[in-house]
Formats: structure tokens, sequence, C-alpha cells
């Protein structure tokens, strides 16, 4: 059986930058908040914590004073960083590139929209740590849909500018806007500007995991449930490829899974480590000399 770790997996961009960031600073004093999990697994925040980092709520941020706080990469609303300069703390901010230019165009989006009674809409999850973030730019009056029975919440007798948040599916954002479009076709003075802000390191995987996932006996996917992007590709790999399983650790894997099976193939979500793929590798080749 020949076990293939997908070569386009592994951390994103954003994901590096934000890990780099918190061990520089680490190494220099053992020491550093951080606003949330670092990244969506486990294992990654349990080795960044044995080096002295600190995963804090926002209610604990509120209580700290003149200390580090690493901003990850899913990026923060503007009252994390009035909070900081209130309390007198040093923020290193990894938001990510891609993030913080979506956070500048909804901003400005927004003011637009003032001017021109138009709607903030966000194609994204309610209560994702990046969805609140974006809606921190428009004062919290942005609509976010993340179904399509949302839609309900959009008011269509008004223009609509629309984004969406990084890890969307391509797919769902075309879908949304054809409908929006569809309701004020016939409304001559109103407009839809339809702003596809998908991260390209997701959207980009898609035809290249779904080629991946196609081509192997049984696809095993490896992500933390949290994970908005994870749970997308996987969703891709499922559709063709129905022996598709996804785990988050190596003891989720079932060795009747590999049964008249030549071919396994692993890949995961923008936060899954390279290294956990390569011990879910380890574990399903164990796992097979066990069964045969
Ligand atoms: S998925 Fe894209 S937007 Fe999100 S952290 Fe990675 S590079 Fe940045």
């Amino acid at each position: 059986m020949k076990v293939i770790i997908d070569p386009n997996s592994g951390y994103c961009f954003g994901v590096v930058y934000a890990i780099l960031a918190a061990e520089e600073e680490l190494e220099k004093t053992g020491e550093l908040y951080c606003l949330g999990d670092i990244v969506h697994n486990n294992r990654e925040v349990e080795r960044l914590k044995g080096k002295g980092l600190k995963i804090i709520n926002h209610d604990e941020f509120a209580l700290l004073k003149n200390v580090k706080v690493l901003i990850r990469a899913h990026g923060e609303p503007p009252t994390t960083y009035k909070t900081a300069v209130e309390n007198n703390i040093e923020l290193i901010d990894a938001s990510c590139p891609v993030v913080l230019r979506l956070q500048n165009k909804i901003k400005t989006g927004y003011e637009d929209a003032l001017k021109k009674n138009a709607q903030i809409v966000i194609y994204g999850k309610k209560g994702h740590a990046e969805v609140i973030g974006l809606e921190g730019q428009t004062n919290n009056n942005a609509i976010i849909i993340n179904e399509k029975d949302d839609i309900r919440k959009i008011d269509f007798e008004k223009s609509v500018i629309l984004f969406s948040q990084t890890t969307q599916s391509k797919d769902g954002f075309d879908e949304i806007v054809k409908i929006i479009k569809e309701k004020i076709k016939n409304k001559n003075n109103l407009f839809v500007e339809a702003n596809d802000t998908i991260c390209r390191q997701v959207s980009n995987r898609e035809p290249q995991i779904s080629h991946f996932a196609a081509v192997q006996d049984v696809l095993i996917f490896v992500r933390r449930k949290k994970s908005s992007n994870g749970l997308y590709l996987f969703n891709v790999c499922k559709s063709v490829n129905n022996r598709s399983y996804f785990i988050s650790t190596v003891e989720d894997l079932k060795k009747e899974w590999f049964e008249n099976c030549q071919s396994v193939g692993i890949s995961g979500a923008t936060s899954t480590p390279m290294w956990l793929m390569k011990d879910v590798s380890d574990a399903i080749l164990k796992l097979k000399l066990l069964t045969d």
C-alpha cells in the first residue's frame, strides 16, 4: 500500500508568519500572550505553550496591562487595538496581510455604503474570529450571511456591497451573488458590488486537492473541527472520493478504512502542520502492518 502526502498541503503563509512571530518573541523573552488559538491545531498550540505562549480570550485580554500580546492571522476588530492603547499593551500584529487588506477594503466600502445608502454584506460565518474583525470595520453594522436562508436578512430596497470571508467556498460565493442580483435586477436605482475576497491560498487548492483526492483509494484529511477552510477542503475531497475521512489526531484512524486499499492520500487544512501529516502517514503504515 502506498501512502502519499499531498504536496500542496501544509501551512499557508499567513499561519507560517504568525508562528514565526511567536517563536521569535518566545526565544527572546520566554513569555507571550496570544489572543485566541494561534493555529487550529492542538499539538502545535501545545508545542508553543511549552515555549511560554499563553492563550487568552478577549475578557482576559481586557484585564491585562503592560504586556506583549500577539494578534494571530485571523486579525482583530478596531476595539482590540483601542484596548491595547488604553492598557499599555504592546501588540505583535501577525494578522495575515490578506486579512488586513480585506479589513481595509471593508472599512472603505462601509464609508462608501453610508454615502450611497447601501448595505455591507459579508459572506462568512457569524462568530468566526476573522468575521468578528471584519464586522468591526463597519461598527458591527454588516449583515453576515452564511447559508442561502440568511439572505432574508438583506434589505432588497437598498444596494448591496458584498465581501467574502477569506476561507469561504468560491461556488458558495458565486451562488449568493446570483441570488442577490436576481432579487434586485428590476430595481434600476440599485446596484450590487460583489467583491470576491476569498484567499487564493484556499481557492487555488480546490482543483489541486480535488485531483489528488480523486486518484487515491482512500483520502485522509487532517484538520481541527474549528478550521473553516478545513471543512471546505474536506467537502471537496468527499465530493470526488466517498472514501474520504477526516481526523484530528492519529488516534482517530480506523483500520477498517484501509481494507482493499492500494493507495492512501493524506491532506490537510491551511493550519495543519506537515509533521502531523507525517505522523499520520507512519500510523497508517503501522495499522496496515497489523492487519496484513
Ligand atoms: S488562508 Fe489565506 S487569508 Fe487565511 S491566513 Fe492563510 S494566507 Fe492568510
